[in-house]
């Protein structure tokens, strides 16, 4: 079962046409990458999905519901939660701080407003431990590496307990040793019905972690099938070297 399907989605920026006919389905309980050469339409897709962008047509469904062009707040009560290429933390704040200034903030329309100062705290450093970053809670995040600062980011969209999460270059700049540790939380979350859709340019990440890939170009996707399948198709690496 798809658990996200995307339809003949078009969207242009004035003359620029980000997306062009694209049409792509993200299947229940699977780890998804989306790649493409730069421009090729990632963003703007991940945008569309999520309500940060409007599509000019086409159709955007979860779990067969239409969610085209809702509002960003309301996709995410659906259950669609994602990141985004920058890291949006308090630097001066302690790192639980920052979980409960996330708290607050994915509390859109009172979701957790049964929850107890306790429970809201008890919650906070369970997903702290999730990510590894525990034993840093009292620390300003300021002093987090940037990798570590991705798994903070990461922690803050695990609140919600969504069933999809969109991931933004979530690899990109961080070091090897915790790219794997990232790979082993998303394959861990995955184990527990977690849908994956990932945008990433790292390559070996994409291609040992995902079930399946599928290929932008210019705004559409040109290419679909298991990692293997994407890299034997010729298509793909000309759509790479073409541009
Ligand atoms: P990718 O994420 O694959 O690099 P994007 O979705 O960011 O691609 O961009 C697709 C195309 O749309 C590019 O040509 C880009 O310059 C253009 N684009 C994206 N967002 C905007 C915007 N807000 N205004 C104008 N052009 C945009």
């Amino acid at each position: 079962m798809n658990c996200l399907e995307i339809q003949d989605v078009h969207k242009a920026f004035g003359g620029i046409q980000a997306l062009d006919t694209c049409s792509l389905s993200v299947a229940q309980g699977t780890i998804t990458g989306l790649i493409g050469p730069n421009g090729s339409g990632k963003t703007t897709l991940f945008n569309i999905i999520t309500g940060y962008e409007r599509a000019d047509s086409g159709q955007v469904r979860f779990q067969a519901q239409d969610i085209t062009n809702k509002a960003p707040d309301t996709i995410f009560r659906l259950g669609i939660g994602r990141t985004f290429q920058l890291t949006r933390i308090f630097p001066r704040l302690t790192v639980l701080e920052n979980m409960h200034v996330a708290v607050q903030r994915t509390d859109l329309r009172g979701m957790f407003r049964w929850w107890s100062a306790s429970h809201e705290r008890q919650r906070a450093l369970e997903l702290l431990e999730f990510v590894g970053l525990h034993t840093f809670k009292d620390l300003p995040a300021g002093n987090l590496s940037f990798g570590q600062r991705k798994l903070l980011e990461f922690a803050f969209i695990l609140i919600a307990e969504p069933q999809v999460i969109l991931l933004d270059e979530p690899a990109g700049g961080v070091n090897p040793t915790m790219v794997n540790y990232l790979a082993d939380r998303i394959r861990t979350l995955n184990q527990r019905g977690v849908t994956f859709l990932i945008v990433e340019h790292n390559m070996e990440f994409v291609m040992e972690l995902c079930h399946r890939v599928t290929v932008m170009h210019r705004g559409t996707s040109i290419a679909e099938g298991t990692p293997a399948e994407v890299r034997a198709n010729p298509g793909v690496l000309q759509a790479y070297l073409g541009d």
